[in-house]
């Protein structure tokens, strides 16, 4: 079988379909796969197994023999935590083929072959009966089959299939139950993800301001979910307007419904305000007593027990189709609406009980304005940084003169109504304002004299920004883009930014090591198996990479300064021959060396730079603040290097880094 895979040519901005072969898409899914994180959440594994002990015990209780369904076994570790309890037999039921062989062979590693089956199905498709999958039908169900939205990879429709066909009536389940929580609030950080604040430009003739159009303030948005770490979202970013309440719970052990409905609360504001965001998270219940709960609850909801951090289980932002006014006290009402795979949320004035259910229906939002298509939530949080805006409008100030011809490559910007209210007299390439921008929906290689009008253009703009950047260099296709607009540039061209560079770091993570680190034994089955099989999958066409994260969610201390590796001239058109640099970065502080952080910032103009990654080390701890908009780059070293001491720090790293400019892509090497 092939695969094609869709990848953006960083050289030309334009989306590629190569064909893989089918080994392909699996070593990229392994490999960045949250089976490790899933290993590692300690909290998770013990209460999963004490749930699964106590659900043994009673079916043991009651005499009977304890048969196990386990749906999406994955390395197989529910099945043999069941085995370890007692159970009589277990079917372990998974999809994905390399994990299901990966569940044979740790089964028989850890010595469990005749306790455990494992079926390579999805689980509507396992038979049960003399000849089937299944001998007869289990009577315990267990599974984790959650994201952080609880539902959205398929949980509801699985469940309700395995209680018609697969599990008997009365069966116990591990988890018993899950709950969802919901809590209002009002923040203008996370509002910013959603919508375009005004932009106000002080020119010399008065100040201008930005607005939307109305069809983008009255829309509802994009109905994905925004999945983040809450964690990391200080408590002066937001104000809370309610308590935490129960949204709805869905009980495992009896038949489930997967067809849309809502659910309806009534909150009663702690506080005025503008009520702008549902922030959610669930917790699950191992057992029916609720006495083994594992929860997703934020810092501020239970600040005593140190929680356990995960990755693969974060909270959710939901964005109310519109802002709404609270006031304290006044009684709301919140409902929630979900299909089979999402939820979304509808706030509205509490009514009388008989008017409210005539309105139970509550659209899910699609975005009819284009621009939350055109900007994610990352990037509109960025065109809404007054203080990334000011740098771009000082810049401007300097470069533009009444008789610009200005072009601006870059997507979704707002620099050519920055630069228009600033002054310039003519631009190219943007959204509106009237015939004084004109938008060229061409390519850069394929413009023509005509369509500049046969002007030459004397300031060439850039943020840059490309919707299919993945990794923070790919950006540069800003400069392959200047290149070939070449021809149509004055002699005298004001490029801005005028360079761009690659900056290093090594850091120590808080907490993100964990996605990319072996596991070797979990709740004391080995799971080495499955850490050959990521480890051959990070290698697999020697394919170590960077990857892409949004550092602001995963805190690191830095053990280095962050140091200066290339720099790109914009100025010049992109070179035939690679750009590399080789070198070696001291370690300042003691700390386990976990990777090395890149990020590219950009020169504006000769005083005037912005980061993309790094905006200051707070503290001698090496506390990193990083760009809260935008993913940095991500090399994981394959071996850690711990120093306690000061005096066992290796002195250096040393690292060859490599630009190539036929690909766009940079490599990169490290020696600890
Ligand atoms: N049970 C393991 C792995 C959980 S990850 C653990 O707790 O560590 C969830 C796994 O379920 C994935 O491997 C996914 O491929 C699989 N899966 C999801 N839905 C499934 C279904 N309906 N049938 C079979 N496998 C499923």
């Amino acid at each position: 079988m092939k695969t094609f895979c869709g990848r953006a040519n960083p050289t030309t901005g334009a989306m590629e379909w190569l064909e893989e072969d089918e080994d392909y898409d699996y070593h990229q899914e392994i490999a960045r796969s949250r089976y490790a994180d899933m290993l590692h959440d300690k909290d998770r594994n013990t209460k999963y197994y004490q749930g699964i002990r106590a659900a043994v015990s009673r079916v043991k209780e009651r005499g009977e023999k304890a048969i196990v369904l386990d749906i999406g076994t994955g390395t197989g570790l529910l099945s043999m935590m069941a085995a370890s309890a007692g159970a009589d037999f277990c079917y372990a039921i998974e999809v994905f083929r390399p994990m299901a062989n990966a569940a044979v062979k740790i089964v028989e590693e850890n010595g469990f072959c005749d306790k455990i089956k494992v079926i390579n199905k999805h689980s509507t498709e396992v038979t049960v009966g003399p000849g089937g999958d299944m001998q007869c039908r289990a009577n315990i169900l267990v599974t984790e089959l959650f994201d952080t939205e609880l539902i959205g990879e398929g949980a509801l429709p699985t469940y309700e299939h395995a209680h018609k066909y697969l599990v008997e009536e009365g069966c116990e389940a591990v988890p018993h139950r899950a709950r969802v929580y919901v809590q209002l609030v009002e923040s203008r950080r996370m509002w910013s993800w959603k919508k375009l604040f005004p932009v106000h430009v002080k020119a010399e003739d008065g100040e201008k301001i930005i607005v939307s159009p109305s069809e983008m303030e009255n829309c509802p948005g994009v109905p994905s979910v925004c999945d983040i770490q809450l964690n990391q979202m200080p408590p002066s970013d937001f104000t809370v307007l309610s308590d935490v309440v129960t949204m709805f719970s869905v009980d495992f052990s009896k038949p489930v419904r997967s067809a849309s409905t809502h659910y309806r609360v009534e909150l009663e504001p702690v506080k005025s305000g503008k009520a702008q965001v549902v922030l959610s998270w669930w917790d699950i219940d191992m057992d029916p007593s609720g006495m083994i709960n594992c929860t997703m609850a934020p810092y501020w909801v239970k600040p005593t027990s140190a929680s356990q951090w995960r990755d693969h289980w974060m909270q959710c932002v939901y964005f109310l189709p519109r802002e709404e006014p609270v006031l304290q006290g006044e009684k709301v009402s919140l409902t929630a609406c979900r299909d089979a795979y999402s939820v979304w949320y509808k706030l509205q004035k509490a009514r009388g009980k008989e008017e409210n259910k005539a309105d139970v229906h509550v659209e899910s939002p699609v975005c009819r304005c284009q621009a939350h298509l055109l900007w994610n939530r990352p990037r509109l949080g960025e065109l809404n940084d007054q203080n990334r805006t000011h740098q771009y409008i000082k810049a401007l100030m300097t470069v533009l003169h009444t008789d610009s011809i200005c072009l601006c490559i870059s997507d979704g910007s707002l620099l050519p109504v920055l630069a228009r209210y600033l002054g310039a007299k003519q631009f190219f390439k943007a959204n509106h304002l009237e015939d004084k921008i004109k938008i060229i929906e061409a390519r850069p290689e394929l413009l023509t004299p005509s369509q500049l009008e046969d002007k030459k253009i004397s300031v060439l703009l850039g943020e840059p920004f490309f919707t299919t950047s993945l990794l923070p260099w790919h950006n540069l296709y800003f400069w392959y883009a200047r290149t070939a607009v070449a021809t149509h540039l004055a002699s005298n061209v004001t490029v801005l930014p005028q360079a761009a560079s690659l900056h290093m770091m090594i850091v120590e993570f808080q907490d993100l090591w964990r996605i990319r680190s072996p596991c070797g034994t979990c709740e004391d089955f080995d799971v080495r198996i499955m850490d050959d099989m990521i480890n051959n999958s990070l290698n697999f066409r020697e394919s170590k990479e960077a990857e892409p994260h949004p550092l602001w969610e995963y805190p690191c201390k830095s053990l280095s300064d962050p140091q200066e590796v290339l720099t790109f001239d914009f100025r010049k058109t992109v070179p035939q021959q690679c750009l590399g640099t080789e070198g070696s970065v001291s370690l300042l502080r003691k700390g386990k060396s976990h990777g090395a952080v890149l990020w590219m910032e950009y020169h504006l103009t000769a005083g005037i730079s912005v980061s993309t990654g790094l905006m200051d080390i707070s503290n001698e701890k090496g506390n990193c603040e990083w760009n809260p908009h935008c993913k940095q780059a991500v090399y994981f070293f394959s071996s850690v290097i711990d120093s306690e001491t000061l005096s066992d720090l290796p002195s250096a790293v040393t690292y060859a880094i490599n630009f190539d400019p036929k690909t766009g892509e940079i490599a990169m090497d490290f020696k600890l």
